[in-house]
């Protein structure tokens, strides 16, 4: 039974999916969005809402001979959980292949175009629509204690600025002026002048607000059970409650893609990577800035409404448990660093997956099998910060325009099938 029709269909109510609603409606498109629980509710509900031009990328030199090293620690910031998953384990040897300089060096070069438009275009979306979501031109500070750490970082120093990204050294007391809530005695940090950050419920919950105010439908607690394919086009969303019938099918269903698109033959190589947060009421001595506390991986974000420790990354496919023990790690980790590491009153203890796939560029372009299927998912670690221009080149294929970027190194052709 077909029982709605709209010409795009967007699966997935995450920063993904609402951007790349908004964008559409913009551009004078009919647009649904289904969505399983309720918009927001996924990886961009508790992130640290970092958008961060000055994240390089995961595969660096030397990152395998330091995971294999965390992987002997519960409460390391990087775990992979032993199984044995065949999936999981062809990720991580594609991902060890490319933790080499030239890898490393491509991907950061193909990258920052994309994260620097997405920078610029985010805060004027903001602005645009008036959305009230804490969003800050603030910049974020890298912070190390120990001195030979702080020393072998010097590498993202230099990578930073040859792409481009402006970036200062800071001495310890340079740093601990710059950021009070700092304790004494750091050994020193980057600042990254051109980093911002927003809350990230606030913001998903801003843009179903204007999605919807600009006509757009969002259909809450509907989820997306497949597609019916008929002569090479989706031809309808089927749910639980019918089938919805889309003259263009967007698929942001984010580390749940390769769920759906297993069904289809989409070969989408997405692990969920699990993070966790705390939220809590604002400390007294928040830090100004978001820190990233490099040692411990802990990422500290502080609103005028809360504040929040979080990150982590492992590899346990689909397990929902909340771990206490990775919970405590992110408060041990800030107390190394901070005067007052939490807030007075915890308000929310989170895990979200975030979809990741191994060359740590998302995917963004065309299902190649089906003529009206358009992905717009694996936006790891930087979805939030990804996401104005991800919805951008998701509108101009769907309008026909010229992609405002070079798609190739996003299609998901790249992975072979
Ligand atoms: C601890 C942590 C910290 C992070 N910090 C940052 C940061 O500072 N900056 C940054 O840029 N990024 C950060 N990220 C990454 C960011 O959260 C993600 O990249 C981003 O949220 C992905 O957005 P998405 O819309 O693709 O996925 P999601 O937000 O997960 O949205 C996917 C949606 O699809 C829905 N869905 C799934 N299956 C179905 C179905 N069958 N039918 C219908 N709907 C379905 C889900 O319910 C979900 O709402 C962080 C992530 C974590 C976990």
């Amino acid at each position: 039974m077909t029982n709605s029709r709209s010409s795009v269909v967007i699966l997935g109510g995450g920063v993904i999916g609402l951007s790349c609603a908004l964008f559409l409606l913009r551009a004078g498109r009919d647009v649904t969005l289904l969505e399983k629980g309720e918009v927001g509710s996924g990886s961009s509900h508790g992130n640290c809402g970092t958008i961060t031009p000055s994240h390089l990328p995961l595969h660096a030199p030397g990152t395998v001979a330091k995971a294999l090293r965390w992987m002997l620690k519960r409460d390391a910031p990087l775990y992979v959980k032993p199984a044995f998953d065949a999936e999981l384990l062809s990720w991580l040897l594609h991902f060890a292949m490319l933790c080499n300089r030239r890898d490393f060096h491509r991907t950061a070069h193909t990258k920052i175009a994309l994260l620097q438009r997405s920078r610029e275009q985010l805060g004027e979306l903001i602005r645009q629509e008036g959305l009230d979501c804490e969003f800050a031109e603030s910049g974020t500070l890298y912070v190390w204690r120990d001195a030979g750490a702080l020393a072998a970082g010097f590498r993202d120093y230099e990578a930073l600025r040859e792409l481009g990204v402006p970036v200062e050294l800071l001495d310890g007391a340079a740093l601990r002026a710059k950021e009070p809530a700092l304790k004494e005695g750091m050994a020193g940090g980057h600042w990254h002048p051109g980093d911002a950050h927003l809350r990230p419920d606030r913001y998903v919950a801003e843009l179903a607000r204007v999605v919807r105010a600009a006509g757009g439908t969002i259909l809450e607690h509907r989820a997306v059970q497949g597609l019916r394919i008929d002569s090479g086009r989706v031809a309808g969303v089927v749910t639980a409650q019918g089938e919805v019938a889309a003259a263009e099918v967007v698929f942001a269903l984010g580390s749940w893609s390769p769920l759906i698109g297993k069904q289809l033959g989409l070969h989408l190589p997405i692990q969920p990577g699990k993070g966790y947060s705390i939220t809590y009421a604002r400390p007294q001595r928040a830090p100004s800035i978001p820190l990233l506390l490099k040692e411990r991986g802990v990422c500290v974000t502080a609103w005028g409404s809360g504040y929040r420790l979080g990150s982590t990354l492992e590899f346990s496919g689909y397990d929902d448990a909340l771990n206490q023990g990775r919970l405590d790690a992110l408060k041990r980790g800030a107390a190394e660093y901070l005067e007052e590491p939490e807030g007075p009153a915890v308000q929310e203890q989170w895990h979200g997956w975030r979809p990741m796939t191994y060359d740590d560029l998302p995917i963004v372009g065309r299902a190649p099998q089906f003529a009206n299927l358009t992905l717009a998912t694996g936006h790891g670690m930087l979805g939030v910060t990804l996401s104005a221009t991800t919805a951008q080149l998701v509108m101009e294929l769907l309008t026909g325009r010229a992609p405002s970027l070079d798609l190739a190194p996003y299609s998901p052709v790249r992975f072979g099938k």
